[in-house]
């Protein structure tokens, strides 16, 4: 029986890890790094690089120490999803149906009956607004407040960056970040189940996978990267380019704390956190030359935030 459990969570586990893949939601979806090889051709002829083929499949890239900890992150981050994050979704379910029944409650039945059409495009706009909102405002509290800062660190301890290390990230911020998107699921899609007479179903959702689809396709798995992909200066205002993001990973502390957008650059625009590609000159990643010897292996990354606060407790 308990073999048979055990098979049985492998078995999801592995799932999970295919997904990276394999699924279109993802970043790392294989259509998508396919894809993603066009704009880095553009950029290769661009900054008039010798090798192609090295400027792709870098080494130390994707076989060095730290691509090596983003991909145990993965493996253990898997686990803690198939135990904990999947069977947390239900809350996401509960909360969209309780926030549907409150306001019944408070406005009455079919009050407002949005069409199919409006449901989706403004369903799509909410969720992704609303869901970068949340994304900005936790990766902000991860930045500010120094005990969530310290399980931070991990994704900023990566010296070398390819797609996968957008998945380096610490188990309890794993968690917090899934909470956070089971609220802001559970909050829209109750409201807009309520505002179309319960119209949300997986039709409705085709629209936030068409625009998923299109913003991951514009090189969104090129910001854990080398490759160096602007916007127009404009552009920059409205949505985090790659580069934008690897100027977040810079150890330079005049990059501290910016560009902490997901998708949007609105954010960062109206908080006074943004910096523009045009405004910076060489990215070097990491936390800095003091603590990166820190950071090294896979055991570190997991367990010095416990150490350090433990130590903070101390002191
Ligand atoms: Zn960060
Ligand atoms: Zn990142």
């Amino acid at each position: 029986m308990i073999l048979l459990n055990i098979q049985d969570f492998l078995l999801k586990c592995s799932d999970v890890l295919l997904q990276f893949l394999t699924t279109a939601s993802k970043r790392t979806y294989f259509v998508y790094m396919l894809s993603s090889l066009i704009l880095v051709y553009y950029v290769f002829r661009k900054e008039k690089r010798k090798s192609f083929l090295n400027y792709v499949l870098h080494k130390k890239v994707w076989i060095g120490k730290s691509a090596f900890v983003d991909y145990y992150f993965i493996l253990f981050n898997s686990t803690i999803k198939v135990l904990l994050i999947a069977p947390l979704f239900i809350y996401g379910l509960k909360l969209s149906f309780e926030t549907n029944e409150y306001l019944n409650h408070l406005f009455g039945y079919e009050a407002v009956q949005l069409s199919f059409t409006t449901t989706m495009i403004s369903y799509t706009i909410a969720l992704t607004i609303f869901g970068d909102f949340m994304t900005y405002i936790l990766h902000l509290a991860m930045h500010k407040i120094p005990i969530l800062w310290e399980f931070h660190k991990v994704h900023h301890s990566a010296t070398t960056m390819n797609p996968f290390t957008q998945y380096r990230i610490h188990p309890l911020e794993l968690i917090l970040n899934n909470l956070g998107s089971i609220f802001v699921f559970g909050i829209t899609t109750g409201v807009f189940d309520y505002l179309s007479g319960a119209q949300i179903s997986k039709w409705t959702f085709a629209g936030v996978t068409v625009f998923t689809l299109i913003f991951n396709s514009w090189g969104a798995n090129l910001r854990h990267s080398h490759v160096r992909l602007r916007f127009y200066n404009f552009l920059e205002y409205l949505f985090i380019s790659p580069l934008q993001h690897q100027v977040h990973h810079s150890d330079n502390p005049a990059h501290y704390d910016k560009n902490l957008g997901s998708k949007l650059a609105i954010w960062d625009w109206l908080f006074g956190t943004l910096v523009r590609s045009e405004q910076i000159k060489k990215v070097h990643f990491g936390l800095g030359k003091s603590e990166n010897p820190k950071y090294t292996s896979f055991l570190q990354n997991l367990l010095n935030p416990f150490k350090n606060l433990l130590g903070i407790r101390k002191s």
